[in-house]
């Protein structure tokens, strides 16, 4: 039987054409300073650890709330809606697999930035959606005037990913007045680090679906959730494509703990700030060591350096135990993206920086 990376003789149609989206390093050594995959540098609420204390023990006999209510009741309560326009799942990328496979599929091309989070081109291929690329501006900002023609549905992260760079509410709002048979997907994973988001426009517009996560903001990326929000026909939709996929996506500790997370808004507060005072400091010194950074809404920045490669900064980092990010995609590969840490690894960062450019 041949390796699992040739072909097997066992696998269907397809699978041997798809290509997995490869998520960032998650090593397995502990000391390394993580600033690769965007995590939170501090805890979750501490009501979190006791919300999931509580729902260990006996309870884990029994399945758990396959319509997870609580939880869809805590995102409808924060945002001012109803549970009915709530969708919850297993992280945000489960979340957006399903919005792939239930809102984007009309035989039209689905038109996304071409830099963008990386893996809306793998949902496309898995479920045979044809989408297409429209490119940044020079600056690396989306333009909503590029979105012009008939479409399948628009996908868009705001703030993008990986570059940071945030949209106004005025341009989501011009691409739902333009397209109003067309779904139009924003992807607010990184919303809540400075960008205005765009539920305000759920009750206005049904061909809107704003997806968030809990696993930045909230520091919650090993729990694994996340959610969708639109009108409750699009949420029908989601619903019935995940009751075909698995009847229990979130288990009994994350729906609790979730649920506690959205209720801490002071230690959300609180703590979202320290990563946006941590990312001024980051910014400003890495334009102080000559690199060219983008203007990040995210908690992470995105920067290049004139006389440096990315492969071979990633490198250097890495080899000082420092991880970051970096993409072999044109336009894009000198660039690292750089997660927001605490103060202390913000500058041990930068320390090194400055020891590889030459300005230490
Ligand atoms: N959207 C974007 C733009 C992201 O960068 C990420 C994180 N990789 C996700 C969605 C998925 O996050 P999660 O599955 O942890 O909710």
């Amino acid at each position: 039987i041949p390796s699992p990376s040739g072909v097997s003789p066992f696998w269907s149609a397809g699978v041997a054409d798809l290509s997995p989206y490869t998520p960032g390093e998650q090593p397995q050594i502990a000391g390394l300073i993580k600033l690769n995959t965007n995590e939170h540098p501090y805890g979750p609420s501490p009501a979190v650890l006791e919300a999931i204390r509580q729902a260990t023990g006996d309870a884990l006999r029994l399945y758990p709330d396959p319509d997870a209510t609580a939880l869809k009741q805590a995102v409808a309560r924060r945002h001012g809606l109803d549970a009915g326009q709530v969708f919850v799942g297993n992280g945000s990328d489960e979340v957006l697999a399903h919005v792939f496979r239930a809102l984007l599929r009309h035989g039209r091309p689905v038109l996304t930035p071409d830099i963008g989070y990386s893996f809306y081109p793998v949902y496309a291929r898995l479920f045979d959606i044809a989408l297409q690329p429209v490119p940044l501006r020079a600056d690396f900002s989306v333009n909503p005037a590029d979105y012009g023609e008939p479409n399948g549905g628009i996908v868009i992260a705001n703030p993008n990913a990986p570059t940071g760079c945030a949209l106004e509410l005025a341009a989501i709002r011009a691409l739902l007045e333009a397209h109003p048979t067309s779904v139009v997907v924003v992807d607010e994973a990184y919303v809540d680090f400075g960008a205005e988001s765009a539920v305000s426009l759920v009750p206005v517009y049904p061909n809107l679906l704003v997806v968030q996560t809990l696993s930045k903001s909230r520091s919650l990326a090993g729990l694994r959730v996340g959610f969708a929000i639109g009108h409750p026909a699009l949420i029908e939709g989601l619903e019935r494509i995940k009751g075909c996929f698995n009847s229990y996506p979130l288990d009994r500790l994350a729906q609790a703990g979730a649920v506690a997370a959205l209720e801490d808004e002071a230690w959300f507060e609180q703590t979202r700030r320290r990563v946006m005072a941590a990312r001024s400091v980051l910014s400003q010194g890495l334009v102080d060591l000559g690199f060219e950074v983008l203007p990040s809404q995210a908690n992470f920045v995105f920067a290049r350096h004139p006389g440096h490669a990315g492969p071979e900064l990633l490198a250097a980092l890495r080899q000082r135990r420092i991880l970051v990010r970096q993409f072999d995609k044109p336009r894009i590969a000198d660039f690292l993206r750089i997660t927001v840490g605490t103060p202390e690894q913000v500058s041990a960062l930068l320390d090194a920086l400055a020891a590889i450019v030459g300005r230490g």
